[in-house]
């Protein structure tokens, strides 16, 4: 009888408990409008979720992000927005989008200079501008810098699309970042000079012009080398990676141009809270590996290995000038990209 009255009381209790913590985890969600397609990003939400009691919703957002963000005004759902390049995040925080985000964690895992000083904008994966080169023509070596793409003796050979282009545009920056004003108008116009053709199409279709002979060089993003190696759909982008090496450029100085995608919190945040703890959550070892590694990108995070294939296109320092100065310059930038017709 004692026993029985017992085993009630401890039934009740764990009743209770369970009650209980289904009140807290209903409460407890985030609220995520994402670029990048929510089966990628649910894996490690799901892992997000498991350490956290904390439900991750993403809203998949394919364009105007900011636009949408703006209309929604204090009552949008998003507590926090993923997405790439350092223009768009920069667009979001200049909108007054952003609040700031203050965490040791976040401090400790992403170098300074992949996050605004303020807080507004992390980085979460290294995206950098390479230079395709064909395996069939360009022995390895001939060029080793971004300058050296002005060089009057490669006239002709060199495909790029056009010039204000997001990600032209910051590797413009950068290059006003190392060598003034000047210098990059000079490089900008030696480059345009030695364009084999007008800039068309985005970065995969300068590799295609490489296999198909019309140039020997190509600026590209180097995740376009993973998306067209590995692209099932269309096996025809496979032999496009395949005719080209990938040169990371500067390395006996500043290091090759890094470009990020991001994540902020936004202004408005019902689940601030929630939204800081998926933050850093984003900037540790689960997360920061497979973010990476599944559009071919590097971690922001330097203690977070990098996957093996890509880690295989070659080794490379990267240019540590601070993405908000290449935010900065950006304007600058386009007036040289129109000034030089690239
Ligand atoms: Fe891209």
């Amino acid at each position: 009888m004692v026993m029985h009255r017992s085993l009630v009381l401890l039934a009740a209790v764990a009743g209770l408990n369970l009650i209980g913590a289904g009140a807290v985890s209903a409460a407890e969600e985030v609220n995520i409008y994402s670029y990048r397609q929510p089966f990628l990003i649910k894996p490690f939400l799901d892992e997000f979720t498991k350490q956290s009691g904390i439900k991750a919703n993403v809203v998949f957002v394919n364009k105007g992000m900011v636009k949408k963000i703006e209309s929604e005004g204090k009552n949008t759902k998003a507590d926090g927005i993923l997405t790439v390049d350092i223009s768009r995040l920069t667009e979001h925080a200049k909108a007054g989008q952003l609040q700031p985000v203050k965490s040791a964690v976040v401090d400790k895992n992403i170098p300074a200079y992949l996050r605004d000083p303020d807080g507004l904008w992390i980085g979460l994966t290294r995206r950098v501008r390479v230079i395709a080169a064909s395996k069939e023509r360009v022995k390895p070596g001939t060029i080793k810098n971004y300058e050296d793409l002005a060089d009057p003796k490669f006239k002709g050979k060199i495909c790029t699309r056009s010039g204000s282009h997001v990600y032209n545009r910051a590797l413009l920056a950068s290059i006003i970042a190392a060598n003034g004003e000047a210098k990059a108008e000079e490089w900008a116009k030696g480059l345009v000079a030695n364009l084999a053709q007008k800039p068309q199409g985005g970065d995969r279709e300068q590799v295609k012009a490489i296999k198909e002979g019309v140039c020997d060089f190509a600026l590209i993003n180097n995740y376009y080398f993973g998306l067209m190696k590995f692209n099932k759909d269309k096996p025809e982008q496979q032999a496009w990676a395949d005719s080209v090496y990938l040169i990371f450029p500067n390395q006996d100085n500043r290091g090759t141009q890094v470009n990020i995608s991001g994540v902020g919190l936004t202004k408005y945040a019902k689940n601030k809270a929630n939204m800081i703890k998926l933050i850093e959550f984003l900037t540790g070892d689960f997360a920061q590996h497979k973010y990476a590694a599944d559009n071919y990108e590097y971690p922001a995070n330097p203690a977070v290995a990098i996957d093996e294939e890509i880690a295989s296109w070659g080794k490379f320092k990267s240019d540590q000038v601070s993405l908000k100065k290449i935010a900065d310059l950006s304007p600058t930038a386009q007036k040289i990209i129109d000034r030089a017709g690239w």
